[in-house]
């Protein structure tokens, strides 16, 4: 259980709170295609507001390695202080703390709000140097971290800050997002099943391998599957492939057996000439897949068995799509799926990034139990790591 200090322990009346915020939004030329986050973060922002806070936000924006004009956070200062019925103060300066932010953060009355500038203009914060942390700290009273999606990252702005402030605390986002993931990996109601699939085996190994000693069901799809397929002496022709992980395969294949962990792989495949939307395409076992073919969906047999394995979950956590659901004639496996866990009486949680794009995009969103807003976050959490960001945060 959480034993951090939420924003429901602190007393922020006439106090400036420094809130590190998750706005690290899709832009698409300075306009905002994805505002998810910010609505994220509405909650806790409302009730600072409420409790009389002086609300000091900030965030990161994309991966500018200094003051970068097309990752500012303009336009999310804009989209914020429409959901928040308030103006939202952004502070345009490349040094996200300056003099100038100092006298505007003097004159804060209670409830107002102020956005800085992207703290990955400063180049202290992705190294967690003192010197950002301190100027962060100097200009709050109280901070509170409500970034899930930042929490796996050591930085100034998650972690440095909490050394230099009195007290912290961690957001509603940052709690509910903590409450899903933990509770459905460390004691979660059985059967408990994971998904896994997405591009690459490497990207998920400790995340397989922290599950196996954990789920009921593990399955697997999406191009991660073809290394599975290789450990089991299949030909993948030119299906995605981490020759240098077949080992790991099999010896995950080897402990889900030990462990009395029903492990599921695709018993077929839909196979394509080439990697493109409307590429020349057939259903074949797993085990024939020719050469000069490569595999981009889960088949239609699997389908079936993937979807009634899942029939008498109570728990499931998905990650990583099925196949390439960017394009229709392979997202079938994708969408079967998100519809499956749309129907069930389960709690259903969805890791972030593609995972999160694909549910939403095929209009299943708000079928699930929890949509994570942290990608890289949500599977460190399942690969058994403490967050930074979460531990730093004082106790109770
Ligand atoms: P990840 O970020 O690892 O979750 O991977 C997500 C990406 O994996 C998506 O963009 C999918 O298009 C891609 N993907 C899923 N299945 C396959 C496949 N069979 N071959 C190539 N890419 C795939």
């Amino acid at each position: 259980m959480l034993n951090k200090k939420t924003v429901d322990d602190i007393n922020v009346k006439g106090k400036r709170v420094l809130v590190r915020c998750d706005f690290n939004v899709p832009l698409q030329e300075g306009k905002i295609t994805d505002e998810n986050r910010i609505v994220a973060a509405l909650p806790t922002l409302k009730k600072l507001i409420a409790d009389g806070g002086r609300l000091i936000l900030c965030s990161h924006l994309g991966k500018p390695k200094g003051p970068d004009p097309s990752a500012t956070l303009a336009p999310v200062a804009e989209r914020l202080s429409q959901h928040l019925g308030k103006p939202v103060k952004f502070m345009d300066d490349d040094a996200v703390v300056s003099d100038a932010v100092r006298a505007a953060v003097g004159a804060m009355a209670d409830g107002d709000v102020m956005l800085l500038q992207n703290t990955r203009f400063r180049k202290e914060e992705g190294k967690n140097e003192e010197a950002f942390s301190k100027d962060l700290a100097s200009i709050a009273d109280l901070y509170v971290n409500d970034a899930f999606g930042s929490a796996h990252r050591a930085h100034c702005s998650t972690v440095g800050v909490t050394n230099f402030v009195e007290t912290s605390a961690v957001g509603y986002l940052m709690e509910k997002e903590l409450k899903f993931l933990g509770n459905a990996v460390e004691n979660p109601v059985r059967p408990f099943v994971a998904i896994l699939g997405g591009a690459k085996v490497s990207d998920k190994i400790p995340v397989i391998n922290n599950l196996l000693g954990k789920v009921d069901k593990l399955i697997i799809g999406g191009g991660m599957a073809y290394t599975f397929f290789a450990a089991q002496g299949y030909g993948v022709g030119t299906s995605l492939l981490e020759e240098d992980r077949i080992e790991f395969a099999k010896e995950m294949i080897a402990k889900a057996k030990e462990k009395g962990v029903e492990l599921l792989l695709p018993i077929d495949t839909v196979v394509a000439k080439e990697f493109a939307r409307d590429a020349e395409h057939k259903t074949v076992p797993s085990s024939a897949i020719e050469p000069g073919w490569m595999g981009l969906d889960i088949g239609e047999k699997t389908r079936e068995l993937f979807t009634s394995a899942l029939s008498d979950a109570k728990t499931v956590i998905w990650n990583g799509p099925m196949g390439v659901f960017e394009f229709p004639n392979f997202a079938k496996g994708t969408l079967a799926l998100a519809q499956k866990l749309a129907d069930l009486n389960a709690t259903t949680i969805i890791g972030g990034g593609d995972s999160a794009a694909a549910v939403n995009q095929l209009g299943y969103g708000d079928k699930m139990t929890h949509i994570s807003t942290g990608g890289g976050a949500s599977l460190e959490f399942l690969e058994g790591k403490a967050l930074p960001g979460v531990v730093a945060v004082q106790d109770k």
